[in-house]
This record gives structure tokens, C-alpha cells and sequence, in this order.
């Protein structure tokens, strides 16, 4: 690992320059000829806006076949009620925001199956997981690509590569696992009786008594099937837990992701908002846009995106939207485990 890692940065007023731009910068240098190649990209909740450009995605996808590679892009299922909680309605979604083998030229392949219960158990040994369960056709593809779009998050102050790669390559099973056996709550109230979360319950937890359901906390593993069956919204994940655990764990998800398996990193620092692009409603934007951040070092990308935003800023931007999380826990646990340095050098190319 070198002391200093290079980041490089395209200014956005150049993005018509970014085919060009990732050229220069070998972005597609750890792709070899016959590689399946995961673009790991986040489609963007059902009428969000802040999704990265499907365009953008198919200038990536062409570098990746120019090198040899057959690139797809790939996300992995939500535990939380919505449109990509299922890859019937995750591939429709992402269809629907543009995302198709016409416009991107490579196909959409949602990374953990059907029902998001398509993983690999991956040895890490580390502090909070000694396996972390990554989805499928992340696991088994020959080298990435992770495009993600930098934004706040409710969990870990910032979404960049980091939280691109370890929560969001984790199986339904592992994305609970993250969030620190969280039980759902439950708002009874909403159920109208139809049984369906019962039939998916693998814990045994729901019952139903006198046409609405009873929830036992106990046998609850927090497997999270009753959040996708549900269609009432009876189920929801409680999001205030402990964010530096949780920033432990999504970047103890990410090592067992990259080890070992080549990668590249491109952050998009435009349409910032508070929220990531989960939620379903375009949020307006807080600081104005940056430009794209690429490395292959994605500790490295993620501290250089927050600093870019903060000098913007003026001041801690992520403390300002969430005073109460400290984004740094996932930048400082990714270098200890050896994912990459905090230390950078940004380089912006002549074009
Ligand atoms: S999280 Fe899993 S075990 Fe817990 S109630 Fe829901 S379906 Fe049952
Ligand atoms: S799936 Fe939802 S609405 Fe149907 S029984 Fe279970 S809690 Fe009630």
C-alpha cells in the first residue's frame, strides 16, 4: 500500500470529458479479457432523482468491454420496504430510470437473486464477523467497478464507495447482519390479515390471532423476509442504532467484497443531498456540485470526497446534517484493515 494514494478528480463543468478522462486515468487497468465485470451501481429508489446518469454508466461499460471485459450492472435487494426489495421489482425499477442493455450497453443483473437470498458466506475473521455474506454475482465476478453517487447517510454521516461496497453487496441476510440484529418494529395497526409474512417468517416470530399478527421479539433473527412480504408496511427497520458500529461492520463487509479481487473506484460528488438514493423523493440538493473522484483506492476516493465537500462547505458539512455521527469511524477502520490510506494526493488531468 503506498504512503499516498493518487485521487483523481475531473472537474463536473468537464463531464462531457469522462470517456476520455477515464482513459487517462486507467480506470479499466485491473480488467483483464474474459473478466465478468461487476459495475456496482445503486439504480436509485422508485422516483428518486440523485441516481447516477445511465449514460455515465455506459461509458463505463464501454472501457470495461474495450479492455476485454463483459461488464453487467448489478446492484443488490433492499431489507427495507420498497421497489428494489425483490429483483423482479429492482430490475423493473432500474429499467425504468434507464438503466437497460440498450441505453448501457451490458445487461442489469440484480446481484443476490430473487429474493435477495443469494450469497457466499466469506471468511473475514475480523472484529464483528468472522463471515460476511456477499451477494452472488458480486462474489463470483472476476473484478469491479463501484460507481457510487456521494451523499449523506443516516447510518454513517456520508454514502461513498465504502458504504457502496460493503452494505450494498450484502446478501438481505447480511445487510441485517449490519445493521446489528435489529428486529423490525412493528405497527400493528397497519395489518390487514393477509398472512404472507407469516408464510416467509424463518424464525417462527409472526403469528396470526384473530385476522391480525402478533409479533414474539425472541425468535426473531432479524432476517428482515417479513419486510419484503409485507404489503402493508407493517414492518420497518429501526435506523437509530449505534452508527459506528454499524460503520465497522459495513466496512468489515467491504474487505470480505474486495480482498483479494481487482477494483476501481469513481465517486460522483453532484446533487448532494442529506439522504442517500433509497429514498423515493427527489431531496434538493445542500451544496453545490463538485465534479467525479476516481481511484483504486476507495479509502483514499471517500476521504478526498468528504474533504471536497467540506472545503466547499466551509466547515464539517456531515456533522452540520448529522451532528451526532462520526463519519471518520468508517475511513479510520477501512485503513486499519488495510483497504486502503487516508493519506491522498488529488490530480487533476489536462484535458
Ligand atoms: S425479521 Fe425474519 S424472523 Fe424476524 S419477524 Fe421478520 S421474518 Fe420473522
Ligand atoms: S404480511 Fe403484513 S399485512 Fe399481512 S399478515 Fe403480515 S403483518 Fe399483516
Amino acid at each position: 500500500m503506498s504512503v499516498q494514494a493518487t485521487v483523481h478528480f475531473l472537474p463536473l463543468e468537464k463531464k462531457k470529458l469522462f470517456a476520455r478522462w477515464l482513459d487517462g486515468i486507467g480506470a479499466a487497468a485491473h480488467i483483464k479479457p474474459r473478466d465478468y465485470t461487476a459495475l456496482k451501481i445503486h439504480f436509485g429508489e422508485k422516483g428518486n432523482k440523485g441516481f447516477i446518469e445511465p449514460a455515465m454508466a455506459r461509458i463505463v461499460a464501454e472501457k470495461v468491454k474495450a479492455a476485454g471485459g463483459w461488464p453487467f450492472l448489478t446492484d443488490a435487494n433492499t431489507i427495507y420496504v420498497g421497489e428494489r426489495a425483490d429483483a423482479v421489482h429492482h430490475a423493473t425499477v432500474a429499467g425504468e430510470h434507464g438503466f437497460t442493455l440498450e441505453s448501457c450497453g451490458c445487461p442489469v443483473i440484480i446481484a443476490d437473486g430473487l429474493r435477495g437470498n443469494s450469497g457466499v458466506d466469506v471468511h473475514v475473521g475480523l472484529k464483528h464477523f468472522s463471515h460476511v455474506s456477499i451477494a452472488n454475482a458480486i462474489h463470483y465476478s472476476d473484478s469491479l467497478v463501484f460507481m457510487s453517487h456521494f451523499k449523506g447517510h443516516e447510518i454513517s454521516g456520508f454514502g461513498g464507495a465504502l458504504k457502496n461496497i460493503g452494505m450494498g453487496c450484502g446478501t438481505r441476510a447480511g445487510k441485517y447482519a449490519m445493521h446489528d440484529k435489529l428486529t423490525p418494529r412493528v405497527d400493528v395497526k397497519q395489518c390487514i390479515g393477509c398472512g404472507q409474512c407469516v408464510k416467509w417468517c424463518g424464525g417462527h416470530a409472526l403469528r396470526l390471532e384473530n385476522g391480525t399478527i402478533v409479533f414474539d421479539e425472541k425468535k426473531c433473527t432479524g432476517c428482515g423476509e417479513c419486510i419484503l412480504s409485507c404489503p402493508s408496511s407493517v414492518f420497518e427497520i429501526p435506523w437509530d442504532e449505534n452508527t459506528s458500529a454499524a460503520q465497522e461492520k459495513i466496512v468489515e463487509y467491504a474487505f470480505g467484497v474486495i480482498k483479494n479481487k481487482p477494483h476501481f473506484s469513481i465517486n460522483f460528488l453532484n446533487h448532494i443531498t442529506k439522504f442517500c438514493d433509497c429514498y423515493a423523493t427527489k431531496g434538493s440538493p445542500l451544496i453545490g456540485d463538485i465534479g467525479i473522484l476516481a481511484s483504486p483506492d476507495p479509502v483514499a476516493l471517500d476521504q478526498a470526497s468528504a474533504d471536497m465537500v467540506n472545503k466547499k462547505f466551509g466547515g464539517d458539512f456531515w456533522r452540520h446534517i448529522f451532528p451526532s455521527i462520526d463519519w471518520a469511524v468508517q475511513l479510520a477502520c477501512a485503513e486499519e484493515l488495510g483497504l486502503g490510506t487516508r493519506k491522498y494526493k488529488i490530480v487533476e488531468m489536462q484535458l
